[in-house]
């Protein structure tokens, strides 16, 4: 697995570095408020489990699993939702939670559901950022590492469902894409 990483953009304790100071931030941001953090499956599984354990606030957390690359290395532009119901946010505030900002659309299609359950408010929060313009108009309010436009994996982020458990957040090597993977 190592063998197909071409560049380490950020290693693991870069990446917890960085969490210490966006909890600190988000931590600051809802003192005195009841969070409900809404994660997006299931990319943002690693960094969710590492930034809520920096927040010492009383929060309930949602999941959500949609899909929106469907195995490639581009995003298709249409969303699907996994589940039929959204979480029950109505009054809350919500802290939106997903590994990486890229075309916005993901983040814009679960907003606008998440809006129609009338939340307190709604906030994004994301690890990654690809300076770009987006199709949608989103952007987050709290942004881990702002990166350039190119495919990363790892730290919970995939390629074709793998990588997901490496450490870091890097770049693969070019043959990975035209290689078809094993399983
Ligand atoms: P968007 O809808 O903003 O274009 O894409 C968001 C989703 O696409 C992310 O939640 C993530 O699952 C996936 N995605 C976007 N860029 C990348 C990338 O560089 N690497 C990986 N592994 N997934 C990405
Ligand atoms: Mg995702």
């Amino acid at each position: 697995m190592l063998d197909d990483i071409e560049r380490i953009l950020f290693h693991e304790q870069t990446l917890l570095s960085r969490l210490d100071e966006l909890a600190r931030e988000i931590t600051a941001s809802y003192r005195g408020q009841e969070l409900t953090v809404v994660a997006v499956l299931n990319g943002s599984l690693i960094f969710a489990a590492d930034l809520l354990r920096r927040i010492p606030l009383p929060l309930r957390l949602d999941c959500l699993r949609v899909a929106s690359y469907h195995g490639g290395t581009e995003s298709t532009g249409t969303v699907t939702f996994h589940q039929l119901t959204m979480p029950d946010v109505r009054g809350r505030h919500v802290l939106l939670l997903d590994d990486i900002l890229d075309s916005g659309r993901t983040l814009h299609a679960i907003c606008a559901r998440l809006r129609g359950e009338n939340p307190a408010s709604i906030r994004v929060c994301v690890l990654l950022r690809k300076a770009k313009s987006r199709a949608a108009e989103l952007d987050a309010d709290f942004v881990g590492f702002e990166i350039g436009d190119e495919f990363v994996i790892g730290y919970g982020l995939d390629y074709a469902e793998h990588y997901r458990n490496l450490p870091f957040v890097g770049v693969l090597r070019r043959e990975v894409f035209e290689t078809p993977l094993p399983g």
